[in-house]
């Protein structure tokens, strides 16, 4: 077995130094939870692991100044889940990545290992697609941001670039009567993947749908934003007609596969059956907001 060096840097630039200095040999580590298991069914083998969970940007949960939330990439679902605001006001983004594993995987996981692990049914991802988040990444030549949505180019593949680390999450401030909800469908009650993921955030004003967005997962190589399915919901008051609409739109979009937890044309079905169900609760919370 070869040796595996370990860097645990406290500055972001000593960190991107490393990881880009290894020209693709060094991989990140946030809680480990897909990385170990992998290193350990030896699907990759890192000649350098660089942890950054003492970089104090990765591991802090800002509201900023506008309202909205900076959440550093590698921080915990269990530190998410306790802080005193996020969930008031992003309930179906914390709980979507409140899904993610058990009590002991949530003391670890991360919502930025969710996104660069890049499984097509990562349960995270839908819902801050949804959210309309922008992930910053930095790398060697200086820092970006780029939507949630660009950021998976296919099943363990991300389109950052050579050397870049994903730096942190922004979500945007909330309007009044906004809501978000997270449904998937897996074959056991807990601690399983993603047979389909639903992430919707919606706003009410007076009843009507002022803006929508649907992130789909687990139906195509790479979780979708289904564009269509916002607009079939924006200015309807959310009739029966309007969310079949939707629901159809989440149809047309899937590209799934057919494995072990479901065939292609149940994932499809129940794509729509998600859909339906995640803007009712989305929409119910709205409506107290
Ligand atoms: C028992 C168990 C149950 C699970 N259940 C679920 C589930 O229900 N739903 C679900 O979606 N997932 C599940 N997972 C998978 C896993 O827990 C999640 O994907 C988790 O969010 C990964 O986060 P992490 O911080 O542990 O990532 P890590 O394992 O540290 O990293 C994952 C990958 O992303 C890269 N990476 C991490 N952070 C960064 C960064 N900041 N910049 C660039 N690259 C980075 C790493 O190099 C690695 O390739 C489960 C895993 C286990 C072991």
């Amino acid at each position: 077995m070869t040796d595996i060096r370990y860097l645990a840097p406290r500055t972001l630039d000593e960190a991107v130094g490393a990881f880009a200095a290894a020209r693709g040999a060094a991989r990140i580590l946030a809680g480990g939870t897909d990385l170990l298991v992998q290193m350990r069914a030896g699907a990759v083998r890192p000649g350098l692991i660089v942890d950054i969970k003492r970089i104090a940007e990765m591991t802090s949960i800002e509201e900023t100044a506008d309202g909205g939330f900076r959440i550093g990439a590698a921080v915990s679902g269990a530190v998410l889940g306790e802080h005193p605001r996020f969930g008031q006001v992003w309930p179906g983004v914390l709980e979507a990545v409140n899904l993610i594993g058990s009590t002991q995987v949530q003391g670890r996981a991360s919502p930025g290992g969710n996104l660069c692990n890049a499984s097509p049914a990562g349960d995270s991802v839908p819902a801050m697609i949804a959210a309309d988040a922008v992930v910053t990444v930095q790398g060697p030549d200086g820092r970006r941001q780029m939507p949630v949505a660009a950021v998976p180019a296919g099943p363990g593949r991300t389109n950052l670039a050579p050397g870049e680390i994903l730096v942190s999450f922004t979500l945007p401030p909330r309007p009044r009567g906004a809501g978000d909800a997270y449904l998937r469908m897996i074959p056991r009650t807990e601690m399983d993947i993603a047979v389909v993921g639903c992430g919707v955030n919606l706003t009410l004003r007076d009843g009507t749908c002022t803006a929508a967005r649907v992130g789909l997962g687990a139906v195509a190589p790479t979780v979708l934003l289904v564009g269509e399915a916002g607009k079939a919901l924006v200015g309807s008051r959310l009739d029966a007609a309007a969310i079949e609409a939707a629901a159809a739109a989440c149809r047309a979009a899937c590209r799934p596969i057919d494995d072990k937890r479901g065939t292609i044309a149940y994932r499809t079905r129940i794509a729509g059956v998600l859909l339906k169900r995640t803007v009712g609760i989305a929409a119910d919370r709205a409506g107290r907001a």
